[in-house]
């Protein structure tokens, strides 16, 4: 949906790799030898409960030198200045994780994107938000490296051979910031989150396209020797991933999460198919401006843009005291994690397919006991706004089966247990109001037809 978050599933994705990897190799392996069956290794589970420290600062910062000689030629970048590395215990990764997730968002914020999530009905009632993504985070974590402090730390209780992936990923990121200023995306303006996630999904899919190139070269090969379908089967590994607290993540969290890195490679891998490794060195400079573009890469290279959305003030119209409390872009990846909660995900994915903007907005009142969700989306064409209306329409009538619905020529009005919900078509708009109070909807719809639809 809209945050990023720094701290990476990497160990998840190194499991994923792990178990890919050997698997390719024993393919060629069959191939080669023509032998009936190859055993494939076991990925190892590194997130192991031991935590002991079997790692020194000395020794990561002596594979540091020859981990980064590797990854400096994968991605034909020169390291500008040495990095400071070193080992660190799991219960002072888990710090640093927590830390960093305070710094990124307020308490404020994260009551306010649990609360949104809930009115889109993507997580339930209640979920306890913070404690469950800082559990996800702190789980699998490896390694990081941070810019703010241009320091590179590795988990100290995980046998330093089997780190080597992990390093080269995270050396990947001292290498882009050296050359490309990571810090600039820290603090990243309010309320544009499908442009941060479509960059941070070039960062991540970048180290990750390293990661894999290093994997693959004891093997004589590349990353852009891995054919389309391969990649795309990596992906789905990941989002099955036998990882137990990502398993239980809701839909939406456990996707979000995953997004940089999945969908992340396949881009990056497109990139560097067509436009080598220079290309996305020079996608830091033309930067992927939604996750359309990430999720089409012929979009990215066409550069075509998102439509801007800027939503009418209608805050009068749902009572006094009332105050917007979050806002945001939801972008096509957001829109098809929205449909595909309730459809099917191919159904999901076609009517999300055709996005052009939008921006969403969370009305609460005094007391935060009631609150109102509005989105106004627009499309690429009236038919690719007139699919995704039928769309949403579906997805209500089915989040809400007992619902009363109250319907015209392209409008929709659901009478639901939390409130009235409105669907509204024109043209190659959409207009969205849920969960507003019985008589609300259609005020605060006349105001929010006011709303600023242009070109960036
Ligand atoms: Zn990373």
């Amino acid at each position: 949906m809209s945050k990023r978050n720094s701290w990476g599933l990497l160990i998840l994705l190194l499991l994923v790799v792990n178990e890919w990897a050997p698997a390719q190799k024993a393919k060629s392996a069959k191939a080669k030898s023509g032998a009936k069956s190859v055993a494939q290794t076991k990925a190892t589970t590194v997130a192991a409960a031991n935590s002991k420290a079997v790692v020194t600062s000395e020794q990561v910062a002596a594979m540091t030198d020859e981990v980064m000689k590797q990854v400096s030629e994968i991605r034909g970048l020169q390291l500008l200045h040495p990095v400071k590395s070193g080992a660190k215990s799991r219960a002072e990764i888990e710090a640093m994780v927590v830390k960093s997730f305070n710094e990124e968002m307020t308490p404020e914020e994260i009551r306010a994107e649990a609360k949104t999530m809930e009115a889109f009905g993507l997580i339930p009632k209640g979920f306890k938000y913070r404690e469950f993504i800082i559990k996800l985070l702190t789980e699998q974590i490896a390694g990081f490296y941070d810019p703010k402090i241009k320091e590179f730390h590795l988990a100290d209780w995980n046998a330093l051979e089997m780190q080597k992936p992990v390093m080269a990923h995270e050396l990947t990121h001292v290498l882009q910031d050296q050359h490309f200023n990571l810090l600039r995306f820290d603090k990243w303006p309010k309320a544009d989150g499908d442009r941060e996630t479509a960059i941070h999904a070039l960062i991540e899919g970048d180290a990750l396209a390293v990661m894999i190139d290093y994997l693959m070269r004891p093997m004589g090969q590349s990353l852009t020797k891995i054919p389309a379908a391969a990649l795309t089967q990596i992906t789905t590994m990941m989002s099955s991933a036998d990882m137990p607290e990502l398993k239980a993540a809701p839909n939406v969290i456990r996707e979000s999460l995953i997004f940089p890195y999945s969908y992340g490679l396949i881009f990056t891998a497109e990139l560097v198919k067509d436009q080598q490794w220079q290309g996305v060195s020079a996608a830091y400079e033309k930067l992927p401006q939604s996750t359309e573009q990430i999720l089409h890469y012929a979009k990215y290279k066409n550069n075509e843009l998102p439509v801007k959305i800027t939503l009418a003030d209608a805050v009068a119209a749902f009572g006094a005291g009332w105050k917007t409390t979050n806002k945001d872009t939801h972008g096509e990846f957001g829109y098809y994690l929205t449909l595909a909660e309730f459809l099917d995900k191919e159904e999901a994915r076609k009517a999300a397919d055709g996005w052009g903007g939008d921006q969403y907005a969370l009305y609460e009142n005094a007391a935060k006991t009631a609150a109102t969700l509005v989105h106004l989306s627009a499309w690429d064409s009236d038919v690719d706004a007139q699919e995704f209306f039928h769309a949403y329409s579906t997805r209500t009538a089915k989040r809400y089966p007992q619902s009363k619905v109250n319907s015209s020529a392209g409008k929709i009005v659901y009478g639901t247990p939390e409130g009235e919900t409105l669907i509204e078509l024109r043209a190659k708009n959409v207009l969205v109001i849920e969960g507003a109070t019985a008589g609300k909807a259609e005020g605060a719809a006349a105001k929010l037809w006011e709303s600023g639809i242009g070109k960036e």
